[in-house]
């Protein structure tokens, strides 16, 4: 590979090109004049509570809020995370040791391998996989063994389909349920399993909760904390992006295994000096109207009634979808096309074609791995009139209309 001045070859290896390819799609369908209906995106599109946007209002006209934070520690906005996994998942958390605050999760993500692994390791990750997963550990020169997730297997990995040797070469494996993008969602039993078979390699596991307050029809995610003992071999990063639409603020957590937490801890203070403090004041806020507060719909509520219009309104058009348990992502199978069977149905081409033909941006299962050929991601980040509207274009689509 030619290496070019001034631009590391390593940038080549984070995340999937389509992301681009998508994100140009979309320019050109915009300039030749088409509505565009925006659902590839995974940012809520709602606004924080209230209480949520005064405390960072207020916090920010503060003179002494302006220093940088690592100076003063942040221990209260850990000390409210603590109290939050005690109150939503009855895990006992020692904010001290057990908690580092991140600039959202994605800066925990895009770290750990670095702060856990030398180059040459490898560490376990799921394909199909959000993008950051693999990119960590291109940063850090950490290879990865991919584990597929199906199907039949209720989009879980297969643990005893991978020979002892990779589990026992393997630093951490990472797992995300409730899942992006394919919005799968485990129980504790498979997480006990999990932990008992990480237990016996002697593999940390890194769990990604993101989605733990979009939950549908009564769905409470769990964490794996839950389980008796589970800090002692895993660790979980927490967001305020999803469970209190507070994307842009830059806010979350990991919580767990204090060694794993201290090294994330120590690289970051290298790297950065913390969260902005009127933002860490919101993240209090907003665990405090969860844990004690007015009774607040959970982010999931938005969600769930939006699948639910959707799905309808995408079945009445020939497209029927399997319906997502949690988060904000429909992981839709490529709908039956009834024209123009020369070239084969990518999910590429689909997206592309459909963008083209439409203004409805999905994004090709293809971007987070080899596994999501055969299915597109789509966001439910548009009021329910918008996702009618998309799916009836998207229907015209399908019939080659
Ligand atoms: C959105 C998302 C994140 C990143 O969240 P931030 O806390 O905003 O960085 C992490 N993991 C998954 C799976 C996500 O979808």
């Amino acid at each position: 590979m030619s290496r070019s001045k001034w631009r590391s070859e390593r940038l080549s290896q984070l995340g999937s090109s389509i992301f681009a390819e998508v994100a140009g799609w979309k320019l050109s369908a915009a300039e030749s004049g088409l509505d565009i209906i925006d659902l590839g995106i995974g940012s809520p599109d709602q606004p924080p509570s209230p209480a949520v946007r005064q405390a960072l209002s207020e916090a920010a006209l503060r003179s002494d809020m302006y220093a940088y934070p690592a100076t003063k520690s942040g221990l209260p906005f850990r000390r409210h995370a603590a109290a939050w996994m005690k109150h939503r998942f009855n895990v006992e958390l020692d904010p001290m040791s057990e908690i580092v605050t991140l600039l959202g999760s994605q800066d925990g993500l895009a770290h750990l391998a670095l702060a856990l692994c030398d180059p040459g390791d490898t560490a376990l990750l799921p394909n199909p996989g959000y993008p950051i997963y693999a990119a960590s550990l291109a940063l850090a020169g950490v290879e990865s063994v991919l584990m597929p997730l199906r199907e039949e297997n209720g989009y879980m990995p297969d643990l005893d389909a991978l020979p002892d040797e990779e589990w026992d070469r393997a630093t951490f494996i990472l797992l995300n349920y409730p899942n992006n993008p394919i919005s799968a969602v485990a129980d504790l039993a498979f997480f006990e399993r999990l932990l008992d078979k990480a237990r016996r390699h002697d593999v940390l596991i890194v769990h990604d909760l993101a989605y733990s307050e979009m939950g549908f029809d009564g769905c409470e995610p769990p964490s794996i904390l839950e389980i008796p003992g589970a800090s002692d071999q895993a660790v979980e990063f927490h967001s305020l992006s999803k469970s209190f639409n507070m994307a842009g603020c830059r806010i979350g957590f990991l919580a767990g295994n204090k060694t794993a937490v201290g090294a994330l801890r120590e690289l970051k203070a290298n790297i950065d000096y913390g969260v902005f403090d009127p933002v860490q004041e919101a993240g209090i806020i907003a665990l405090q109207e969860a844990i004690t507060g007015p009774k607040l719909p959970k982010a999931g509520k938005l969600y769930e009634q939006r699948r639910n219009t959707f799905l309808e309104a995408l079945r009445t058009e020939g497209w029927d979808v399997a319906a997502p348990k949690a988060t904000m992502f429909v992981w839709a199978q490529l709908p039956p096309m009834q024209w123009s069977q020369d070239v084969p149905w990518t999910s590429r081409r689909i997206s592309q074609e459909m963008l083209k033909a439409t203004g409805v941006v999905v994004v090709p299962g293809e971007a987070f791995g080899s596994e999501g050929e055969g299915y597109v991601r789509i966001a439910l980040v548009e009021s329910e009139e918008r996702l009618k509207e998309a799916a009836r274009r998207i229907g015209s689509f399908i019939r080659g209309q």
